[in-house]
């Protein structure tokens, strides 16, 4: 790894700092439901205002079309990042227009603004190379150097993250060093037994990972939505639970794979099954191979794991040394569909080594679960950007930095 550091831009006091952060925040109503990203972002922040830098943090939030829209605005988040910090923050109204412009200005050393959300620009996600090195000459234009620290954006190619990284003297901040600590300690000579343990919707969004981390790991634990096309490769009826059928050929060349490699794919033997998608859905535990074998035959909903499945997956996390899990292990956001994902977030904090929670609902899960982040080895910031890393991908946003 030879990422460039914040010590190799010098001395930055009095000088303008634009800091990419991810602070795409879960919002309700107007409120923030998770400031976990907020609060990842604060240690390359304090570092920069105790230099005395001038410091401009922008951020993506959602995804508007190109154009403002209230519903994006960083404004709740302007308000919590100046909670966290303890000091004002001035924020800007618009990105690059003059609101931003005058924000700069106003600026005295180890001040702090945050500018309106990136992507109320088209030039931002653009697939055009030009209108993003556009967008980011004016971004570039507000400030005298670029620390690059939204581990979750370093998989994009978008201007905040790649084209700016060329327009200034740049450098990576704290949490990307942290994130790919941890990712490193993953992927180079992890102590065994290395369990992974993968969840959430959908197994295309997983191939990849699978894929790469199935000659690296002794146990992968399959459970959540993707579940059900591992059970359907194996002949099971899955009723209408989610099921990619054209996975099926992928996933049993898995199965297939694993044995040979005498690597553990661990499916759940029981699964509970809902009469509908809602929280006062009737809901029974049922043998993986017998889904339709409810009243509801097969319009029934597989929503979890089963509690002989959880245990059985507590009992390998636990006497694992090394594991990252993503993607919650059923519809956690239901409360009767959380048990599965809890029982393993329990196990995760028992682990004797290093247990890593990646993923963006799955970080939001284990919090709104209420357990705290310091009981696990690390939460990612990073959901695609950390399977990405552990799907062996060149990453352009770390690449800009000089990691090779
Ligand atoms: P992450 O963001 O951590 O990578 P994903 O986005 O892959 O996780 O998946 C999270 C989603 O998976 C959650 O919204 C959860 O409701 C859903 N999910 C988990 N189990 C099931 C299931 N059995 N059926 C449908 N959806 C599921
Ligand atoms: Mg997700």
């Amino acid at each position: 790894m030879t990422l460039r550091t914040l010590e190799s831009l010098g001395s930055l006091a009095g000088k303008r700092v634009i800091v990419r952060c991810d602070l795409n925040v879960p919002l309700k109503d107007g409120v923030i439901t998770d400031d976990g990203r907020v609060r990842a972002s604060l240690p390359t922040l304090n570092a920069l205002i105790n230099q005395g830098a001038r410091v401009v943090v922008v951020s993506h939030l959602g995804r508007p079309d190109g154009a403002p829209d209230a519903r994006y605005s960083l404004a709740p988040v302007a308000q919590r990042l100046s909670e966290l910090l303890g000091k004002p923050v001035t924020f800007a109204r618009d990105t690059v227009g003059s609101g931003a412009q005058d924000a700069v200005a106003s600026l005295g050393d180890g001040d702090v603004a945050l500018l309106e959300n990136l992507r109320f620009n088209p030039g931002e996600t653009s697939k055009s190379e030009d209108e993003r090195t556009a967008f980011a000459a004016k971004l570039a234009a507000l400030a005298d150097a670029f620390v690059s620290d939204g581990f979750g954006v370093v998989h994009r190619k978008q201007a905040s993250v790649y084209e700016l990284a060329q327009a200034l003297p740049s450098a990576a901040g704290l949490l990307i060093q942290a994130e790919l600590d941890v990712l490193d300690r993953l992927t180079e000579n992890p102590e065994a037994p290395y369990t992974v343990v993968l969840g959430g919707s959908k197994v295309s969004d997983k191939l990849g990972v699978i894929d790469h981390l199935l000659p690296r790991v002794n146990s992968l634990l399959i459970g959540g939505g993707m579940l059900f096309t591992f059970l359907a490769a194996l002949g099971h009826k899955v009723g209408s639970s989610l099921l990619e059928s054209d996975q099926l050929d992928t996933v049993k060349e898995y199965l297939t794979r694993a044995e040979q490699l005498g690597v553990e794919i661990v499916l759940p033997t029981d699964v509970v099954v809902a009469s509908k998608f809602a929280a006062d859905a009737e809901h029974v535990v049922r043998p993986a191979e017998a889904i339709e074998d409810t009243d509801w035959g097969a319009s029934g909903l597989g929503l979890d794991i089963g509690p002989e499945t959880a245990e059985r997956f507590a009992g390998v996390i636990r006497a694992s040394h090394t594991v990252f899990w993503n993607g919650p292990m059923g519809v956690f956001e239901l409360a009767p569909f959380a048990t599965g994902t809890r029982a393993i977030a329990e196990a995760l904090t028992q682990v004797d080594g290093l247990g890593v929670v990646g993923g963006g609902d799955s970080a939001a899960a284990v919090r709104a679960l209420g357990f705290a982040d310091d009981q696990f080895g690390h939460i990612s910031t990073g959901g695609g950007a950390s399977l990405e890393f552990l799907e062996g991908k060149r990453l352009p946003g770390l690449e800009v930095l000089g990691w090779q």
